[in-house]
């Protein structure tokens, strides 16, 4: 993927040829071709290189990997992976329970948090649709077997007359049987 060769290290101690002390970070340009067919987009990155100044290795580690990955992400116009962890962490749960919650795979959340996968486009605005505090209550009503949005255009005129001993009121009744019926059917 990468035109440069290119090693991976997950901590920079000393450098990994010469084993001397002497390593310092450099943000360098690189190129690198993304896509199949015939015209495969050229992204262009900064990245950071850590350089041994005693012997003039040259290696990066696991932020590069993440850097690219952001770029084919914004490439590709999808959220990236730390993008989707916010959106994760916002609504407050691990990821087992936003898995849950969203009714999302927790391997998929685990495998695009990790950079390991990308998110199909659906799944993508799926997840950027959670970015909206009306679009989370709906799924907490649906979570909670009602339907996804009251009617309020309706609520008017069911004020005051239409709420039973539990106080739910009729046109809820209503909609919580409809998707009731809805999921049989
Ligand atoms: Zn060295």
């Amino acid at each position: 993927m990468n035109s440069k060769e290119t090693q991976v290290f997950s901590s920079i101690t000393c450098c990994p040829m010469c084993e001397k002390e002497d390593v310092i970070t450099e943000r360098q340009l690189e190129k690198f071709e993304y896509g199949s067919g015939e015209k495969p987009a050229l992204l262009s990155i900064y990245i950071p290189v850590n350089v041994c100044k005693s012997c003039g290795y040259e290696f990066v580690d696991e932020k590069a990997d993440e850097i690219r990955h952001d770029a084919i992400c914004n490439h590709l116009n999808l959220l990236t992976s730390s993008k989707i962890q916010e959106i994760r962490m916002r609504l407050g749960g691990s990821q087992k329970s936003f898995a849950e919650f969203s009714h999302l795979g927790v391997a998929s959340v685990q495998r695009w948090e990790k950079r390991q996968v990308l998110q199909s486009e659906s799944n993508d605005i799926y997840l950027r649709l959670l970015e909206f505090p009306e679009n989370v209550k709906r799924l907490e009503r649906w979570n909670a077997g009602l339907a996804m949005e009251e009617n309020t255009s309706k609520s008017h005129e069911f004020q005051g007359k239409g709420l039973d001993a539990n106080g739910v009121s009729a046109h809820i009744r209503a909609s919580q049987t409809f998707s009731l019926k809805r999921k049989v059917g």
